[in-house]
């Protein structure tokens, strides 16, 4: 039985064990394409569980990645807004001529990966792709698609695995979809 009580209304989408077996799956396509040293950027909070186990994966495969946080936020998320994204707590690192990799949790109406994948040329990154966990298709407002998704899924609330709702669940270790609420 599993020690997480309480946890009745969610369902399970994606084990511990098949999110471990994409993540090293993903770490290998992007070793095999970047250079050995790149700077991976990690869009919190959400990404910060996902980004741990993709930057081990990383060195695991070969990799060798250099990591920065960025906290971003987006007004009136998904669909219903203006979708204004701001910062709200900006990188150590300079990006300027560096390989970067930026990492966030999901990719739904794009316009927080676009602020970000923006930002970093306007600051002369080298080069800028995106690694995405998760990416609901059906959502985007925003012309624009992750260089490498984890899974795709349809527009269901998910948690766990570093997703929150109301910064709860975020140590889940598979990611669920709430049922009843
Ligand atoms: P967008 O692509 O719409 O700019 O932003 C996606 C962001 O919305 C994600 O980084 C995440 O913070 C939040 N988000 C979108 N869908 C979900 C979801 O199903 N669950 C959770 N916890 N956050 C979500
Ligand atoms: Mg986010």
């Amino acid at each position: 039985m599993s020690k997480i009580k309480n946890k009745t209304s969610l369902k399970t989408l994606f084990s511990e064990a098949q999110i471990s077996k994409r993540v090293d799956a993903l770490a290998r396509e992007i070793v095999a394409d970047y250079p050995k040293e790149f700077l991976v950027i990690v869009i919190l909070k959400g990404s910060f569980v996902f980004a741990a186990d993709l930057i081990r994966a990383l060195e695991t495969n070969g990799g060798s990645a250099q990591v920065d946080f960025i906290s971003l936020s987006s007004y009136g998320l998904g669909s219903n807004s203006s979708g204004k994204v701001t910062v709200k707590q900006d990188l150590i690192e300079d990006v300027s001529g560096r390989p970067v990799l930026v990492i966030d949790d999901i990719l739904e109406s794009g316009r927080t990966i676009a602020f970000a994948v923006e930002m970093m040329k306007k600051r002369h990154a080298a080069t800028v792709k995106t690694c995405l966990l998760l990416d609901k298709p059906g959502r985007r407002k925003v012309d624009i698609e992750a260089d490498y998704v984890g899974f795709k899924i349809d527009p269901y609330f998910v948690v766990g695995y570093g997703l929150d709702l109301a910064n709860k669940y975020r140590g889940l270790p598979y990611i669920g979809i709430i049922e009843d609420i």
